[in-house]
Protein backbone atom coordinates (compact mmCIF):
# COMPACT_ATOMS: atom_id res chain seq x y z
CA UNK A 1 0.00 0.00 0.00
CA UNK A 2 1.47 3.28 -0.86
CA UNK A 3 1.33 6.16 1.92
CA UNK A 4 -0.71 9.42 1.15
CA UNK A 5 2.74 11.38 0.89
CA UNK A 6 4.00 8.83 -2.53
CA UNK A 7 0.16 9.60 -3.88
CA UNK A 8 0.60 12.86 -3.42
CA UNK A 9 4.16 13.58 -4.88
CA UNK A 10 2.18 11.35 -8.37
CA UNK A 11 -0.67 13.27 -8.64
CA UNK A 12 1.97 16.47 -8.04
CA UNK A 13 4.01 15.26 -10.91
CA UNK A 14 0.79 15.15 -13.12
CA UNK A 15 -0.24 18.53 -12.26
CA UNK A 16 2.64 20.55 -10.67
CA UNK A 17 1.14 23.09 -8.59
CA UNK A 18 3.79 25.22 -9.43
CA UNK A 19 2.02 25.63 -12.42
CA UNK A 20 -1.76 26.54 -10.99
CA UNK A 21 -2.58 30.32 -11.39
CA UNK A 22 -1.31 32.82 -8.57
CA UNK A 23 -5.08 33.38 -7.11
CA UNK A 24 -5.34 29.62 -7.16
CA UNK A 25 -5.37 27.38 -3.96
CA UNK A 26 -4.41 24.26 -5.20
CA UNK A 27 -2.70 20.96 -3.01
CA UNK A 28 -3.38 19.51 -0.24
CA UNK A 29 -6.21 20.81 2.00
CA UNK A 30 -6.31 17.60 4.81
CA UNK A 31 -4.57 14.50 5.58
CA UNK A 32 -1.91 12.73 7.07
CA UNK A 33 1.48 12.22 4.72
CA UNK A 34 2.34 8.63 6.44
CA UNK A 35 -1.19 7.11 6.14
CA UNK A 36 -2.03 4.04 3.69
CA UNK A 37 -4.03 4.68 0.67
CA UNK A 38 -6.43 2.19 -0.73
CA UNK A 39 -8.99 3.74 -2.23
CA UNK A 40 -9.78 7.09 -3.99
CA UNK A 41 -12.25 9.12 -5.32
CA UNK A 42 -12.06 11.86 -7.79
CA UNK A 43 -14.84 14.76 -8.18
CA UNK A 44 -15.37 17.74 -9.34
CA UNK A 45 -16.64 19.82 -6.27
CA UNK A 46 -15.74 19.06 -2.57
CA UNK A 47 -18.85 19.70 -1.65
CA UNK A 48 -20.77 17.73 1.29
CA UNK A 49 -22.52 14.99 -0.55
CA UNK A 50 -19.33 13.73 -2.18
CA UNK A 51 -17.85 14.04 1.12
CA UNK A 52 -20.08 11.89 2.23
CA UNK A 53 -19.94 9.39 -0.96
CA UNK A 54 -15.82 9.18 -0.18
CA UNK A 55 -17.25 7.90 3.66
CA UNK A 56 -19.38 5.60 2.14
CA UNK A 57 -17.01 4.39 -0.55
CA UNK A 58 -14.24 4.00 2.36
CA UNK A 59 -12.06 6.17 0.53
CA UNK A 60 -8.78 7.16 2.25
CA UNK A 61 -8.19 9.89 -0.27
CA UNK A 62 -10.41 12.29 -2.12
CA UNK A 63 -9.32 14.38 -5.21
CA UNK A 64 -11.39 17.26 -6.35
CA UNK A 65 -11.11 19.79 -9.40
CA UNK A 66 -12.37 22.52 -7.25
CA UNK A 67 -10.56 24.00 -4.30
CA UNK A 68 -12.55 23.73 -1.02
CA UNK A 69 -10.99 27.22 0.42
CA UNK A 70 -10.11 29.63 -2.85
CA UNK A 71 -9.68 32.50 -0.08
CA UNK A 72 -8.56 31.46 3.28
CA UNK A 73 -10.52 31.09 6.27
CA UNK A 74 -10.41 31.51 9.78
CA UNK A 75 -12.45 28.61 11.01
CA UNK A 76 -13.21 25.49 10.10
CA UNK A 77 -15.90 25.31 12.79
CA UNK A 78 -18.33 22.50 12.03
CA UNK A 79 -21.42 24.68 11.72
CA UNK A 80 -20.18 26.03 8.82
CA UNK A 81 -20.64 24.19 5.39
CA UNK A 82 -16.83 24.05 4.71
CA UNK A 83 -16.09 23.35 8.11
CA UNK A 84 -18.27 20.35 8.02
CA UNK A 85 -16.52 18.78 4.91
CA UNK A 86 -13.01 19.54 7.03
CA UNK A 87 -14.53 17.82 9.96
CA UNK A 88 -16.51 14.58 7.84
CA UNK A 89 -12.78 14.16 6.26
CA UNK A 90 -10.72 14.43 9.24
CA UNK A 91 -13.05 12.20 11.59
CA UNK A 92 -12.71 9.85 8.61
CA UNK A 93 -9.30 9.50 8.00
CA UNK A 94 -9.67 11.26 4.65
CA UNK A 95 -7.39 13.19 2.84
CA UNK A 96 -8.30 15.81 0.46
CA UNK A 97 -6.30 17.37 -2.60
CA UNK A 98 -7.13 19.99 -5.34
CA UNK A 99 -6.22 20.44 -8.62
CA UNK A 100 -7.31 23.13 -10.47
CA UNK A 101 -5.46 25.00 -12.61
CA UNK A 102 -2.44 23.31 -12.89
CA UNK A 103 -5.01 20.23 -13.90
CA UNK A 104 -6.53 22.91 -16.32
CA UNK A 105 -3.28 23.84 -18.48
CA UNK A 106 -1.68 19.84 -18.11
CA UNK A 107 -0.76 17.61 -21.27
CA UNK A 108 -3.58 16.10 -20.67
CA UNK A 109 -5.46 18.55 -19.11
CA UNK A 110 -9.26 19.53 -18.30
CA UNK A 111 -10.24 20.25 -21.66
CA UNK A 112 -8.29 17.55 -23.39
CA UNK A 113 -10.83 15.23 -21.30
CA UNK A 114 -13.53 17.04 -22.80
CA UNK A 115 -12.75 17.56 -26.07
CA UNK A 116 -11.94 13.42 -25.89
CA UNK A 117 -16.09 12.71 -24.54
CA UNK A 118 -16.81 14.47 -27.51
CA UNK A 119 -14.24 12.12 -29.71
CA UNK A 120 -12.88 15.48 -31.06
CA UNK A 121 -9.11 15.57 -32.40
CA UNK A 122 -6.95 17.76 -30.66
CA UNK A 123 -4.87 20.03 -32.42
CA UNK A 124 -3.00 22.19 -30.01
CA UNK A 125 -3.97 24.48 -27.04
CA UNK A 126 -5.84 27.52 -27.60
CA UNK A 127 -3.39 29.47 -25.02
CA UNK A 128 -0.55 27.63 -24.95
CA UNK A 129 1.73 27.78 -21.74
CA UNK A 130 4.61 29.68 -23.31
CA UNK A 131 7.35 27.87 -20.94
CA UNK A 132 5.97 24.51 -22.17
CA UNK A 133 8.88 24.60 -25.33
CA UNK A 134 6.85 21.28 -26.95
CA UNK A 135 3.72 23.90 -27.16
CA UNK A 136 1.24 20.78 -25.30
CA UNK A 137 0.39 22.54 -22.58
CA UNK A 138 -1.99 25.60 -22.06
CA UNK A 139 -5.47 26.92 -21.31
CA UNK A 140 -8.27 25.18 -23.54
CA UNK A 141 -8.09 23.42 -26.89
CA UNK A 142 -8.24 23.85 -30.82
CA UNK A 143 -9.79 20.98 -32.16
CA UNK A 144 -11.40 19.52 -35.48
CA UNK A 145 -14.59 17.25 -36.16
CA UNK A 146 -14.21 14.15 -37.65
CA UNK A 147 -16.78 15.67 -40.28
CA UNK A 148 -18.50 18.59 -40.95
CA UNK A 149 -21.29 18.63 -38.24
CA UNK A 150 -24.08 21.62 -38.53
CA UNK A 151 -24.53 23.72 -34.86
CA UNK A 152 -27.28 21.60 -34.78
CA UNK A 153 -26.14 17.99 -34.88
CA UNK A 154 -22.72 19.33 -32.76
CA UNK A 155 -25.06 20.89 -30.03
CA UNK A 156 -26.73 17.32 -29.81
CA UNK A 157 -23.51 15.59 -29.73
CA UNK A 158 -22.71 17.52 -26.82
CA UNK A 159 -25.82 17.21 -25.22
CA UNK A 160 -25.67 13.31 -25.75
CA UNK A 161 -21.91 12.74 -24.87
CA UNK A 162 -21.76 15.09 -21.52
CA UNK A 163 -23.72 13.92 -18.40
CA UNK A 164 -26.22 14.61 -17.95
CA UNK A 165 -27.54 17.94 -15.89
CA UNK A 166 -30.81 20.30 -15.77
CA UNK A 167 -29.00 22.98 -18.51
CA UNK A 168 -28.40 20.78 -20.72
CA UNK A 169 -26.54 22.69 -23.82
CA UNK A 170 -27.49 25.68 -25.09
CA UNK A 171 -26.33 27.16 -28.41
CA UNK A 172 -26.03 30.53 -30.62
CA UNK A 173 -25.91 31.06 -33.87
CA UNK A 174 -27.01 29.93 -37.17
CA UNK A 175 -28.14 25.59 -36.35
CA UNK A 176 -27.12 24.80 -39.78
CA UNK A 177 -24.25 26.55 -39.87
CA UNK A 178 -21.30 23.75 -41.02
CA UNK A 179 -18.99 22.84 -37.36
CA UNK A 180 -15.20 21.81 -39.05
CA UNK A 181 -13.12 23.31 -35.91
CA UNK A 182 -14.16 23.88 -32.48
CA UNK A 183 -12.38 25.66 -29.35
CA UNK A 184 -13.34 23.68 -25.99
CA UNK A 185 -12.36 25.15 -22.73
CA UNK A 186 -13.63 23.48 -19.37
CA UNK A 187 -15.43 25.70 -16.74
CA UNK A 188 -16.01 29.33 -17.29
CA UNK A 189 -14.54 30.31 -20.70
CA UNK A 190 -16.15 33.68 -21.59
CA UNK A 191 -12.54 35.62 -20.40
CA UNK A 192 -10.74 33.28 -23.69
CA UNK A 193 -13.36 35.17 -26.68
CA UNK A 194 -10.46 37.21 -28.00
CA UNK A 195 -8.16 34.18 -28.80
CA UNK A 196 -11.19 31.85 -29.59
CA UNK A 197 -11.29 34.69 -32.47
CA UNK A 198 -7.98 34.60 -33.02
CA UNK A 199 -7.94 30.93 -33.94
CA UNK A 200 -10.38 31.36 -35.90
CA UNK A 201 -12.64 28.47 -35.58
CA UNK A 202 -15.94 27.93 -36.41
CA UNK A 203 -17.94 27.14 -32.67
CA UNK A 204 -16.75 27.28 -28.90
CA UNK A 205 -17.69 25.07 -26.62
CA UNK A 206 -17.64 26.24 -22.81
CA UNK A 207 -19.62 26.75 -19.85
CA UNK A 208 -21.14 30.20 -17.98
CA UNK A 209 -21.29 32.25 -20.85
CA UNK A 210 -22.63 36.01 -19.77
CA UNK A 211 -25.02 38.14 -21.80
CA UNK A 212 -22.72 40.87 -22.45
CA UNK A 213 -19.56 38.43 -24.07
CA UNK A 214 -21.56 36.39 -25.95
CA UNK A 215 -24.05 38.73 -27.36
CA UNK A 216 -20.51 40.71 -28.43
CA UNK A 217 -18.92 37.79 -29.86
CA UNK A 218 -22.24 37.17 -31.69
CA UNK A 219 -21.92 40.44 -33.23
CA UNK A 220 -18.49 40.57 -34.47
CA UNK A 221 -18.23 37.16 -36.27
CA UNK A 222 -20.19 34.34 -37.20
CA UNK A 223 -18.76 31.92 -34.09
CA UNK A 224 -21.12 29.91 -32.65
CA UNK A 225 -21.16 29.32 -29.27
CA UNK A 226 -22.11 25.90 -27.19
CA UNK A 227 -22.55 26.27 -23.59
CA UNK A 228 -23.10 23.59 -21.08
CA UNK A 229 -23.31 23.41 -17.37
CA UNK A 230 -19.96 24.21 -15.54
CA UNK A 231 -19.90 20.92 -13.62
CA UNK A 232 -20.41 18.82 -17.13
CA UNK A 233 -17.49 20.16 -18.91
CA UNK A 234 -15.52 19.50 -16.42
CA UNK A 235 -16.39 16.06 -14.71
CA UNK A 236 -14.21 14.07 -17.89
CA UNK A 237 -11.56 15.02 -16.43
CA UNK A 238 -12.44 12.63 -13.43
CA UNK A 239 -12.55 9.46 -15.42
CA UNK A 240 -8.94 11.18 -17.03
CA UNK A 241 -7.87 11.68 -13.57
CA UNK A 242 -8.65 8.23 -12.46
CA UNK A 243 -7.12 6.31 -15.66
CA UNK A 244 -4.21 8.13 -15.17
CA UNK A 245 -3.83 6.91 -11.40
CA UNK A 246 -4.21 4.05 -12.20
CA UNK A 247 -1.83 3.62 -14.80
CA UNK A 248 0.71 4.54 -11.82
CA UNK A 249 -0.63 2.33 -9.61
CA UNK A 250 -0.53 -0.19 -11.96
CA UNK A 251 3.10 0.12 -12.61
CA UNK A 252 4.48 0.63 -9.14
CA UNK A 253 2.26 -2.27 -7.85
CA UNK A 254 0.22 -0.18 -5.66
CA UNK A 255 -3.23 -1.84 -6.26
CA UNK A 256 -4.91 1.18 -5.48
CA UNK A 257 -8.60 1.22 -6.01
CA UNK A 258 -9.85 4.65 -8.31
CA UNK A 259 -13.66 5.52 -8.51
CA UNK A 260 -15.16 8.85 -10.28
CA UNK A 261 -18.39 10.05 -8.71
CA UNK A 262 -21.03 9.84 -10.48
CA UNK A 263 -23.23 12.59 -8.39
CA UNK A 264 -24.07 15.59 -10.38
CA UNK A 265 -22.72 18.30 -8.01
CA UNK A 266 -23.68 21.12 -10.77
CA UNK A 267 -25.89 23.46 -8.39
CA UNK A 268 -28.99 24.38 -11.47
CA UNK A 269 -31.13 21.47 -10.47
CA UNK A 270 -34.58 22.72 -12.82
CA UNK A 271 -34.81 23.85 -16.24
CA UNK A 272 -38.08 25.36 -17.45
CA UNK A 273 -38.74 25.46 -21.32
CA UNK A 274 -40.06 29.16 -22.61
CA UNK A 275 -43.40 29.17 -23.81
CA UNK A 276 -44.34 32.30 -24.54
CA UNK A 277 -43.23 35.11 -26.46
CA UNK A 278 -43.20 38.71 -25.11
CA UNK A 279 -45.62 39.82 -27.08
CA UNK A 280 -47.76 37.05 -24.78
CA UNK A 281 -45.95 37.26 -21.72
CA UNK A 282 -45.99 39.99 -18.98
CA UNK A 283 -48.46 42.13 -16.95
CA UNK A 284 -52.02 41.57 -18.01
CA UNK A 285 -52.26 44.77 -20.74
ZN1 LIG B 1 -14.48 24.76 -12.73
Amino acid sequence: MPRLSEVIAALDALWPPSRAEQWDAVGTVCGEPDAEVTRVLFAVDPVQEIVDEAVELGADLLVTHHPLYLRGTTTVEAGTFKGRVVHTLIKNDIALHVAHTNADTADPGVSDALAGALDLRVTGPLVPDPTDPAGRRGLGRICELDHPETLREFAARAASRLPSTAQGIRAAGDPDALIRTVAVSGGSGDSLFEQVRAAGVDAFLTADLRHHPASEARERSPLALVDAAHWATEWPWCEQAAAQLDAISERRGWGLRTHVSRTVTDPWTAHAPSVTSPSTSGAPN
